[in-house]
């Protein structure tokens, strides 16, 4: 039977409960143990695909077409396993189903309650991932703060399922915050005591309380938190703050948190072998040089909403040795004529989007690229708008555009054919992985090293085929293509780097395993810097 760690937040949110989670999950697996993991949302919409990602930074993308929270992203790299959408569960999702069933009689006559409808359909959720996933330990991470009004219900149903699997197989992890007042120069444990009081206040006794501090927790605030929130001093583990989220793993494994998990669940394992951790973070720390990318979106003054690019961006960097920095460039100030923000870039991407807002901007910064011969990567929306570009640029297709922004005279990008009209806001969305024929002699070819590759989308809009001749005179050709046609990846000829893909390879980075295609573009960047 698997084993289960909750894992609960407390005093502000943006601690890294996910990244804590995720690193948890890294030192079990390196002990030889599988791991799944399964975050609950207490907001009522269903899925975050819907949500603005100013609310909400990135959409993630499961390999099953899941539109997830960005934790799972988190989730996904650091213990690079694959996960599907039953690992994100909203609480639109859990009243969903119980309305759906109380529709049609389930509930024979019966009044429908939080407690015992909605906790049991909570715990439901939890035993059905550990039956589909078979995994050792499973890990929960209940979102927002204890306390939310929200989340109450997903506090309850963990609270019962520790009584239903007893003490052995359950753990209780709660992550705070431990402040330093600069005036006092001292760390505060008030706060954490007082969010411990509040989890047990509806009957969560937590047995690891993890600490994010600014500064490093001593023994002393060690003891203390310890004495106040009835833990062990040992269970009271310093997550303090790092250069790189890929140290955390390291800094848990210090201070024995993978041990204290296993022996709190009386779980026996192999010993940690995390080598090629350990080398990951050595590359980390001595990356050579620098390179600097622009990012150009419309919601860059949330980096959130572009999470996976900005870590694939990283990750091939680090098989390079040298650091990626990104540069985050509004697509509106590119619309207000200061197109002086790409002048002193050595790369451009562009990444997906869903909208009008800021779309001719990233049409300029394609147009950059392509006649600077700056390495340009675009990403779905970005791709889409390199194609726009090129047709009303070079190919003299005026009016060139999606439709998407409405009818044009020349509809490049298109609706995917046969595929139903909209209807609600997901109607016609494709979402998820499928398989793309990679095409001899092109740059995806020599970094895939591979004829099929499996990819993950999320879009509406494809390149109209009717205009695939006009772009190839332009220069442009069809480079990857999925089993039903529909154009995959774009290149454009005669430049050291200028690649669209239409779906999201970001999502399947991982630190220790770079996307090709990144590694492509970084490589590309490089040469260009060498002249
Ligand atoms: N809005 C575009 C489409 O739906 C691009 C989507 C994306 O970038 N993911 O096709």
């Amino acid at each position: 039977m698997s084993k289960f760690v909750f894992v609960t937040g407390g005093v502000v949110s943006s601690l890294g409960k996910g990244i804590t989670v995720a690193s948890l999950g890294r030192l079990l697996k390196s002990r030889g143990l599988t791991v799944s993991v399964l975050k609950f949302d207490p907001y009522l919409n269903v899925d975050p695909g819907t949500m603005s990602p100013f609310q909400h930074g990135e959409i993630f993308v499961t390999e099953d077409g899941g539109q997830c929270d960005l934790d799972l992203g988190h989730y996904e790299r650091f213990i690079d396993t694959n996960l599907t959408k039953d690992s994100n569960v909203t609480s639109g999702k859990i009243y969903w189903s119980i309305l759906s069933r109380e529709r049609k009689g389930g509930y024979d006559g019966g009044t429908v309650q939080v407690i015992p409808h909605v906790t049991n359909e909570i715990k439901d959720r939890i035993w059905s991932l550990a039956k589909s996933s078979g995994a050792d330990v499973i890990l929960v991470e209940i979102g927002g703060t204890v306390g939310d009004i929200e989340g109450l219900p997903f506090m309850e149903a963990i609270r019962q399922f520790r009584m239903d699997v007893g003490r052995e197989s359950s753990l209780f992890i709660h992550v705070t915050l431990v402040p330093y007042v600069a005036a006092a120069k001292e760390l505060k444990t008030k706060p954490t005591q007082h969010s411990v009081k509040e989890l047990r206040s509806i009957g969560i006794q937590p047995d690891v309380i993890v600490c994010r501090s600014e500064a490093p927790i001593t023994e002393d605030i060690r003891a203390k938190v310890a004495l106040f929130c009835n833990v062990e001093e040992e269970a009271v583990i310093p997550n303090p703050d790092v250069e790189s989220i890929y140290e955390i793993p390291l800094c848990f494994a210090e201070a024995r948190l993978d041990e204290i998990v296993l022996e709190k669940l009386n779980l026996t394992a192999s010993p940690a072998d995390l080598s090629s951790w350990r080398q990951l973070v050595s590359v980390i720390k001595n990356l050579r040089d620098r390179v600097v990318v622009g990012i150009v979106g419309k919601y860059v003054s949330l980096p959130d909403a572009y999470l996976s690019v900005a870590e694939a961006l990283r990750h091939a960097g680090f098989s390079h040795g040298v650091d990626v920095e990104v540069r985050w460039i509004e697509a509106e100030d590119l619309e207000r004529g200061r197109t002086e923000l790409l002048e002193d870039l050595d790369g451009i991407l562009v990444p997906g989007g869903f909208g009008q807002r800021g779309v001719e901007g990233k049409i300029t910064a394609a147009q950059y690229a392509r006649e600077h011969k700056v390495p340009y990567f675009g990403i779905c929306l970005g791709m889409q708008c390199a194609v726009m570009e090129l047709a009303r640029n070079v190919a003299k297709l005026e009016d060139a555009g999606s439709v998407e922004f409405g009818s044009c005279a020349h509809p490049v990008i298109s609706f995917i054919p046969g595929h139903p009209e909209v209807t609600g806001l997901e109607g016609s969305m494709q979402v998820g992985t499928r398989a793309c024929q990679i095409q001899p002699d092109t740059h995806s070819m020599k970094w895939y090293g591979q004829t099929v590759v499996q990819e993950r989308h999320r879009n509406r809009y494809v390149i109209n085929k009717k205009y695939l001749e006009s772009l190839a005179e332009a220069g442009m050709r069809v480079a990857g293509l999925s089993t039903d046609g529909l154009v995959e990846i774009m290149e454009l000829e005669g430049h050291p780097w200028f690649v669209g893909t239409l779906f999201h390879p970001e999502f399947k980075s991982r630190p220790t395993r770079p996307h090709p295609l990144f590694v492509g573009f970084i490589q590309a960047i490089l040469d260009q810097k060498k002249g």
